[in-house]
């Protein structure tokens, strides 16, 4: 065998063809034209809907209590209705965990649908890009006026952009800081600096400049640079997932023409080369080099182009929501093995929570047995064990209950069985149970403390113990 490394011919010629890449080129700022279509109009609806829901769901109240709240100094988050507290976080893990899930199955069917219509970052750049076109005009305008030198509209024009993106910024920061503190509180105390603690101010300056930098300055590279998820999405992309694509076959080869032009007779194909799908496209990319992961799924390209198609009197479609299985001729399948595998992870996760909330009583039972003394002997020759009782009231409202306990004959409880707990309290109930010699079958014996609230017999927490003792006594 020979020691010599292997030789290989390369073709000068071909490599002075392949393009390099900087990596760190500096950003070209992408000038967006704004373009109207089916597929805008979703996203339109989308975008504001989420929007005003943003802004809105903390004013909402139920029973005076605020729809959506983390009330973090309590340690207990309000969500619609129901409150969880710090035992329930097993709970909202769980809903995170299906929220992930939902998001993988989603892109599992239709690509990154997540990214083009309801991921925050998109629905604020797109709020930002659209307060930019009303002011600065339109692409071509906006490209014309930076080009330009300084002047009064130019200053003028910026100022009140900024300013507008400023005043957006803050209004997302303090409703969002209105989720961990009463916003009618907030917005009273915030403006008249009436107890607002230094936190808050604080919390609210980071988000307003966290969404001015990220909607009005970073925009595409939060994208393209710094989500995690566009950087896995693909893993769960196979050939039926539902992309925006070009078709090649149809639209290659690609050049302009005269509108009554016959592509055929040109040797032309359907793409006129009009790059209008580039100019709209909010990462700058050209969707016809085939899948990208700068791509977001937001389907401009394809109003865009149908666009074009409808003026050139050719039929829609050139890009489109479609699958590589479909583009290549092939059968393809929006219900598949993978597809209902999520699907049926997902509806079981789904149902176990809703029961799981469903079945949720407000109320919990910790029982502590005094390590003190295993037991003690009564004047009255009975046994005595003691106990220290953590019962948790997880209702809005102070309730009343009682305490029973059983597990073994005559047993009797000598403190208090009455008692009521406030609401969110862990009151510490000490309590001591005889029993009669005679009752002793064994040393070690199951018993079980049970509670139940006094005005609903349904509200009820169990919890084991033991009770220890000598025999033959
Ligand atoms: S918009 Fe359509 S026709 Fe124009 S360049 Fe893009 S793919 Fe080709
Ligand atoms: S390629 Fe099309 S779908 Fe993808 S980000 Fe650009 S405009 Fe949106």
């Amino acid at each position: 065998m020979s020691n010599k490394i292997p030789v290989k011919n390369i073709d000068t010629k071909a490599s002075k063809d392949v393009k390099t890449v900087d990596l760190y080129a500096s950003r070209e700022k992408i000038y967006v034209k704004e373009i109207f279509g089916f597929f805008q109009r979703i996203r339109s609806v989308s975008l504001w809907l989420l929007m005003g829901m943003y802004f809105a769901l903390c004013w909402i109240s139920i029973n005076g209590e605020q729809l959506i709240y983390f009330d973090l100094p309590a340690r207990k988050f309000h969500l619609f209705g129901v409150t969880f507290w710090p035992q329930d976080f097993v709970l909202l893990s769980w809903l995170l965990i299906i929220c992930a899930f939902g998001l993988f199955f989603i892109t599992t069917l239709f690509g990154r649908v997540w990214c083009g219509y309801t991921c925050p970052q998109t629905v604020w750049t797109f709020i930002f890009m659209w307060v930019e076109e009303k002011v600065e005009g339109s692409r071509n305008q906006r490209i014309k006026m930076d080009k330009a030198e300084t002047n009064r509209s130019k200053v003028f024009k910026k100022a009140t952009k900024h300013i507008i993106w400023l005043l957006i910024s803050f209004a997302t920061g303090l409703t969002f800081v209105g989720y961990f503190y009463p916003i009618r509180e907030l917005i009273f105390d915030f403006f008249t600096l009436n107890s607002v603690s230094d936190w808050a101010y604080f919390w609210v300056l980071f988000f307003t400049v966290a969404t001015y930098a990220n909607a009005g300055w970073l925009r595409e590279q939060v994208c393209l640079y710094m989500c995690p998820y566009a950087r896995f999405q693909s893993v769960m992309f196979d050939k039926d997932t539902m992309i925006v694509s070009y078709n090649p076959a149809r639209g290659e080869p690609r050049g302009s023409r005269k509108k009554s032009a016959d592509p055929a007779k040109a040797g032309l194909g359907d793409c006129i080369d009009c790059d209008m799908c580039v100019q709209v496209c909010p990462t700058g990319i050209d969707i016809r080099d085939g899948l990208q992961y700068e791509c977001i799924g937001c389907a401009l390209c394809i109003d865009a182009c149908d666009q074009i198609m409808d003026k050139m009197n050719y039929p829609s479609g050139l890009i489109s929501y479609s699958n590589e299985n479909s583009l290549e001729g092939k059968k393809s399948h929006l219900v598949r093995p993978k597809s209902i595998g999520y699907g049926l992870v997902l509806s079981i996760m789904i149902g176990a929570v809703i029961y799981t909330l469903a079945a949720r009583v407000p109320l919990g039972l910790d029982v502590i047995k005094d390590r003190g003394a295993l037991y003690q002997l009564t004047g009255m020759g009975k046994i005595e064990n003691s106990y220290t009782l953590k019962v948790m009231n997880m209702a809005e409202e102070e309730r009343a209950f009682t305490l029973s306990v059983n597990g073994m004959e005559g047993m009797t409880i000598t403190t208090t069985t009455e008692f009521s707990v406030e609401s969110g309290e862990v009151y510490s109930l000490p309590t001591s149970i005889e029993v009669n010699p005679k009752s002793m079958i064994e040393t070690n014996n199951d018993i079980q403390f049970i509670i139940k609230a006094v005005d609903d017999n349904t509200i009820t927490a169990e919890s084991d113990s033991r009770f220890l003792g000598p025999l033959n006594y």
